[in-house]
């Protein structure tokens, strides 16, 4: 980890900025449109709430002027300020740029696109000051979403209480308030393929559900295609257990076994009774079955070792094309 402390200064000539009491991070993709919106209300539910709070958005990669929105927000409130990562990245990253550079004694983590309500934030900080410090909002239903989407998550979670070594609480998604600790811990995680609901659950910490109504998008239309879930779904259920490979194992032997007692049964029955050479087609599907399994359990495979690949090259988790706003702050080197 590049966590170095740096050198501290001498006070009376640049103390460091105090810490916030709340950070809010917010990865946004073209949201141009909901940013100002989402700037009001936060005000609104904050102010009086908290003793000091700052607002880190990342701009993962946006291509719609968010960046010049953000800079304006940032010229007139100090308090918020950006990252705006060299490319698009992905929500995981860019949630992970926003914790290397949210400086709040509690953080919470939200979308852009007001789907997440920041009235919520309070009920967030009830919990904290009770003494949680890895708290998640649920949402009460799952209505906005298509019955596909909604069907898929239910057989992950199914999956991952099955397979995973990690318990998810159901209907948990980004939204939630970390304290510094669980925020510290996460960004010691070295890993690349950032299964982020699996590492918020995997790092502990005394936990809470707070729940919270989903919200219609404001502007624009949600990033996440079916097949990104898809490969979503696996990064997590790979990360997380190795139970796919093992499935692979315990087919090959169950196969293996049947094989066996079926040529014992061939060899007898030739032995007994001779042979007038039928069985093609059973010939040809059992091939068939065979190298299909065989595909498969190498896929399996395979899917490790791409992720493993990941994760030896050691590249940096994200790039940074500019910073607004953090000029006063000393910012850790990016992983
Ligand atoms: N997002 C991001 N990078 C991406 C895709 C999305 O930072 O590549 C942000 C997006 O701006 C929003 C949040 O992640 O703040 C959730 O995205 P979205 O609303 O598209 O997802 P959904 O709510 O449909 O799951
Ligand atoms: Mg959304």
């Amino acid at each position: 980890m590049s966590d170095a402390q740096p050198t501290p200064r001498p006070a009376t000539l640049d103390p460091a900025p105090p810490r916030p009491e709340l950070s809010i991070v917010v990865p946004v993709h073209n949201e141009a449109d909901n940013l100002p919106i989402l700037v009001e209300r936060l005000k609104a539910v904050l102010d009086g709430k908290v003793a000091s709070w700052e607002l880190v958005c990342v701009d993962d990669g946006s291509r719609d002027g968010t960046l010049a929105v953000l800079r304006l927000l940032n010229a007139s409130d100090k308090r918020i300020s950006a990252v705006s990562l060299s490319r698009n990245f992905g929500k995981e990253v860019a949630i992970a740029a926003g914790l290397d550079h949210a400086a709040g004694d509690a953080v919470v983590i939200m979308d852009a696109d007001l789907q997440h309500p920041p009235e919520t934030i309070p009920l967030f900080l009830t919990k904290w000051r009770e003494g949680y410090l890895n708290i998640y909002a649920q949402r009460a239903d799952r209505e906005g979403e298509s019955r596909l989407k909604r069907n898929f998550a239910k057989a992950f979670y199914r999956l991952f209480a099955s397979f995973g070594e990690i318990e998810l609480p159901e209907g948990a998604g980004d939204f939630r308030l970390l304290d510094r600790k669980v925020v510290d811990a996460l960004r010691a995680l070295p890993e690349r393929a950032r299964f982020t609901k699996g590492l918020y659950a995997w790092v502990g910490f005394p936990g809470t559900g707070v729940t919270f109504e989903v919200a219609e998008r404001q502007h624009g239309e949600s990033k996440f295609r079916f097949r990104k879930l898809f490969s979503f779904a696996f990064d997590g259920l790979s990360s997380f257990s190795t139970v796919p490979l093992k499935i692979a194992t315990w087919a090959g032997v169950t196969i293996a076994i049947i094989s066996t007692l079926s040529a014992l049964f061939f060899l007898l029955r030739t032995l007994l009774f001779g042979t007038d050479l039928p069985g093609f087609p059973s010939l040809i599907v059992s091939i068939m079955f065979f190298s299909g399994i065989q595909l498969i359990s190498l896929g399996m495979i395979g899917e490790y070792v791409g992720r493993i690949f990941a994760e030896v090259k050691r590249r940096p988790l994200y790039l940074i094309g500019e910073r607004v706003g953090f000029d006063a702050r000393t910012v850790d080197h990016p992983r």
